[in-house]
């Protein structure tokens, strides 16, 4: 008999962590059965092939396999540079016992996307060939096995092969020339000064690209590739690892690689004393920014007292992180947004990398204010309250993974081993794990983490840069300021940091919880639809999928689309401005240091409709000098004047996709703006609330009832529309083909490409018409891809197909309009051949139909997205959402998913040549060259030999919740919530 119910199992597992033993530590005591690495059947063949197998059940029915090579550019010689990245190319081109024809139809029939890159990574030290693959076939894993296999020492490398990758090589190498790619080309370049590495891009060079002999390619794929410095990895729903062995020594022990392997030498990146500075000038920059880093070698990860470092050295980003965060919300703030984190940059080399983005002309304040903190931290430390704070954070981090440890994606199992394999880094399992951080979290102070802030010196590897649209900092400049900082610091001169009060509770008064008035359940979608005493209907559905994910969605039928156009340019910018300010009653600085749950989150929307956003007038300015240096930033770069070219085009100048401008923002009327945000968020029963996730309803629902149920209702409905009264969105596609090339200075030659056709579905069998425009879109991205690639040869990279069909109102009965677009970009010399290219290759699948093939392909590709989004939350978010927003909607939300999932499965079996075919007739203009816009953008050679430039993009610091909230688009406006405690990377 089970006594134990699912839900008190849950609570029990629940205080599992909170039961864990605390363990008596050996600091000198080495890290679990290391090197056995936790949880894999491990072993290493007589060839030298190490292999690490697990089984694992999430998602169900799939496996995610890897073959991990010890080989990356920098063992290329000076005529092989490019040619690491080359042959992970032609892995996907052919080999002894496949062709490319057999490849790309593997890939498809597992419903992968094509293509090297897409499955393949190529670093300095590295490189990586991943495949996830459907075990519900046993063939398809033992395919996908046998395929790492060739990949290990039976790449065919032929001179026909190289040549047809040339191109694709080509157009990535050209992907990267733009103002990031250089920027961070030059960075890496002076951080590895001294080193191998500062030549050894994976990238290569053009020439080696261009011209490389298949003899050259050959020479290093026989000289590095051997099977010792190699391990397949697989990890999987499998019924036992044994036979997963089996089928890695049936395919893996015959392979032979060259006798006597090279040892894989060590490149070792030199420190230095003095602070090296570099300005970067660039004139497509998307704003000015400061990078810091503090290059040290990698540290060892081996035993408890490493272990115990790693956790301080995590306090203390964090704790810092904090800090410049709430730095960045002060009045006149030296930088827009700050943050630190640790990187390893190659195998001996890892770095605290400090970055910041600041307006234009800040970068010297933004700098001094950057390394004063390390300063001060140094001087003075952190106080025990902040690291109180921190370790209560990493303290439910550790928690959650813990619960979670039965969620653990098999990808994320499948990393770790291979980062074991390539970097030694221990595989010690989360149990162990969670018992160590328990029991040495609460051991490390303030004083432990502080300390960290002396590795952060400007006299030790210390590498400074700036990046600005137009120069005004100089290296002079900058190592003043360098130098006043350094000499507050000897001098004590520089302040303890002031902390800033924070709330105890999100909400000073509990409010009255409201009733239930009106319960449904729909047992086919599982889902649970609630309507509340002051109007408010909300949904829930209770999944497993990933303990401490709980994800948040309301909308109300009105938004933006409802406004005159007058105010539209002020209430667009509401959200923007109410976010900077704080939406839910305080600061954003003050709600940063709280732990979201379940609780939180939902008196959060809570104080969202019961608090209004007033804004001051300083307040106001730092936001709105944020939005002109972003639409500066905009306004500068190559692609987002495309992109709005495009838009003006297709939409027909419509005001609701025209970009802001500088002289439009400053006509934004704040007060208005935040009026119409808090209007927006004011009435309960114009909402639904979708709430997905791992909720215990005995829990959740008498929080629902207090903090939903409890906002008040107002005596007047307000923005309370009927759907079906809704405006359409303003915009007209063109009736005339139009081709337009948009010429846009650049420093190095790229080209865009895209190509556009309207849309409009008519009513009737809606339902069918919008999956089917799902499966067109796919279709042609393959054919187009195909065509171009494969048949052509041509320098195109990749090409993508999207579906827009947002344009019509959100009414039940109007036709549906939109667009769909292919977008590439390629070689600017043959882009109007490329469009004409593409243009048949559609009108053809227009006469003569696709093929079976083809058909069924595609149909794979949608099954295996389908069956993997139904173990995720978002995907279940959106299926619900799609449910009450479909034109079948009439109050009943089970009839409506199921009419949707039945059209989705009579889409699938009416797909066949002849209705593709069809629909491709019916959906786009017949002949499609009837009526399209095309749009290119080209590069107007700048006169200027401007100097490269750094930037990678700041590290993105971790928050423990991610809330936006969209103050209407199309129709809706939409309040999208997401808490997610933990995620895992
Ligand atoms: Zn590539």
């Amino acid at each position: 008999m089970d006594l134990i119910s699912g839900e008190s199992s849950k609570v029990l597992r629940k205080q599992g962590f909170r039961s864990l033993k605390l363990m008596s530590v050996d600091m000198e005591q080495e890290l679990g059965n290391e090197p056995e690495p936790f949880g894999a059947d491990y072993g290493r063949l007589d060839n030298g092939l190490v292999y690490y197998v697990r089984r694992n059940s999430k998602p169900r029915m799939r496996a995610a396999l890897a073959l991990a090579v010890k080989v990356g550019s920098v063992l290329e010689d000076e005529d092989q540079r490019g040619v690491a990245h080359i042959v992970e190319h032609l892995a996907f081109s052919a080999t002894t016992k496949y062709t490319n024809h057999d490849i790309v139809k593997f890939l498809e029939s597992i419903g992968a996307e094509f293509g090297p890159c897409q499955n393949a990574m190529t670093t300095a030290d590295e490189t990586i060939y991943e495949l996830f693959v459907p075990v519900d076939k046993p063939e398809l894993l033992s395919q996908a096995i046998s395929i790492l296999a060739e990949f290990s020492s039976e790449i065919r490398v032929s001179k026909e092969d190289l040549e047809k990758e040339r191109g694709a090589v080509m157009e990535e190498y050209r992907g990267n020339r733009n103002a990031t790619g250089r920027m961070q080309d030059s960075h890496w370049q002076l951080m590895m000064e001294g080193s191998k590495y500062a030549e050894r891009l994976p990238i290569g060079l053009e020439k080696v690209i261009r011209s490389v002999p298949a003899a050259t390619v050959k020479k290093f794929y026989q000289k590095w590739y051997h099977l010792c410095n190699m391990a397949v990895v697989a990890v999987g729903d499998f019924p036992d690892t044994k036979t997963v062995v089996d089928l890695i020594k049936t395919h893996f022990e015959d392979k032979r690689s060259s006798s006597n392997p090279p040892e894989i030498p060590f490149f070792p990146v030199p420190s230095h004393e003095d602070t090296r500075f570099s300005c970067f000038v660039e004139s497509e920059a998307a704003g000015s920014a400061v990078m810091i880093s503090y290059k040290m070698p990698v540290s060892d990860l081996k035993t408890v007292k490493d272990y115990r470092d790693m956790l301080a050295e995590s306090m203390f980003l964090h704790a810092l992180n904090q800090r410049l965060f709430k730095i960045s919300r002060r009045k006149d703030p030296p930088f827009f947004a700050c943050s630190v984190a640790a990187d390893v940059l190659v195998s001996p080399l890892k770095a605290y990398i400090m970055s910041s983005s600041c307006k234009e002309k800040g970068t010297l304040a933004s700098l001094e204010s950057m390394l004063l903190e390390v300063a001060r931290v140094r001087l003075h430390g952190f106080s025990d309250r902040e690291i109180s704070v921190v370790r209560a954070l990493m303290m439910s981090e550790i928690e959650s993974a813990y619960l979670e440890r039965d969620q653990i994606q098999s990808t994320s199992l499948r990393d770790e081993y291979i980062q074991h394999f390539l970097h030694k880094e221990p595989v010690i399992g989360i149990e162990y794990e969670a018992q160590l951080q328990k029991s040495l979290l609460p051991q490390i102070s303030a004083s432990d983490v502080s300390r960290y802030s002396e590795k952060l010196r400007t006299s030790c590897g210390c590498v400074i840069k700036t990046m600005e649209p137009r120069s005004a900092a100089t290296v002079d400049d900058m190592r003043n300021v360098v130098s006043k900082v350094n000499s507050l610091g000897e001098e004590m001169k520089i302040a303890p940091w002031d902390e800033e009060k924070i709330p105890e509770e999100v909400v000073d008064e509990k409010p009255t919880p409201g009733d239930v008035t009106h319960q449904l359940e729909y047992p086919e979608v599982g889902v649970t639809e609630l309507t509340l005493s002051n109007g408010m209907q909300v949904c829930y559905k209770s999944t497993d999928f990933l303990d401490d994910q709980v994800l948040f969605t309301g909308f109300a039928y009105g938004g933006l689309s409802e406004l005159p156009e007058s105010d539209y340019i002020s209430c667009s910018m509401g959200s923007t401005i109410a976010g900077e300010i704080g939406m839910f009653g305080y600061k954003p600085s003050m709600l940063m240091d709280m732990l979201a749950d379940l609780e939180t989150a939902l008196q959060l929307v809570y104080q969202l409709f019961t608090t209004n956003v007033m804004p001051q007038e300083e307040e106001v300015g730092i936001v709105m000098q944020m939005a002109e240096e972003a639409v500066r930033a905009r306004e500068r770069d190559p692609y987002t004047v495309f992109a709005n070219r495009v838009k003006e085009l297709n939409y027909g100048n419509s005001y609701f996709f025209r970009p802001i401008r500088i002289n439009e923002l400053r006509k934004v009327d704040p007060v208005k703006a935040c009026e119409y945000f808090n209007s927006c968020f004011r009435d309960p029963s114009t909402f639904t609330v979708v709430i997905v996730g791992n909720l215990d309803p005995s829990i959740a629902l008498p929080l629902i009832l207090q903090y939903l149920g409890g906002i008040p209702k107002p005596s007047q409905p307000i923005l309370n529309f009927n759907r079906d009264d809704l405006k359409g969105l303003p915009f007209t596609f063109p009736t005339k083909i139009t081709r337009e090339f948009v010429r846009s200075p650049m420093v190095e030659a790229q080209c865009s490409v895209q190509l556009c056709f309207p849309v409009q579905l008519t009513n009737g069998t809606m339902i069918e018409e919008i999956h089917c425009i799902g499966f067109l879109g796919k279709l042609l991205e393959t054919k187009i891809i195909q065509f171009l690639r494969f048949t052509h040869g041509q320098q195109i990279y990749s090409a993508e197909v999207s579906v827009f069909l947002g344009g019509n109102k959100p009414s039940r009965t109007a036709d549906l309009r939109g667009d769909i677009s292919v977008n590439f970009s390629c070689d600017p010399e043959i882009s109007s051949k490329l469009v004409d290219l593409a243009l048949e290759e559609i009108v053809r699948l227009q006469e003569e139909g696709p093929s079976q093939e083809d058909i069924s392909a595609i149909l794979e590709i949608e099954q295996r997205a389908h069956e993997n989004g139904l173990q995720e939350n978002y995907y279940w978010l959106d299926r619900i959402l799609r449910g009450y927003q479909s034109r079948v909607y009439a109050g009943d939300l089970g009839a409506s998913c199921q009419i949707l999932e039945e059209g989705r499965l009579r889409m699938r079996e009416s797909l066949a040549p002849q209705t593709a075919q069809a629909a491709l007739q019916r959906i786009l203009p017949h002949p499609c060259k009837k009526q399209y816009t095309a749009v290119i953008l080209m590069p107007q050679r700048s006169r200027f030999g401007f100097l490269s430039s750094i930037f990678a993009s700041s590290p993105e610091t971790r928050y423990i919740r991610d809330t936006k909230i969209l103050a209407g688009i199309a129709g809706l406006a939409v309040l999208v919530f997401s808490i997610w405690r933990y995620s895992r990377k």
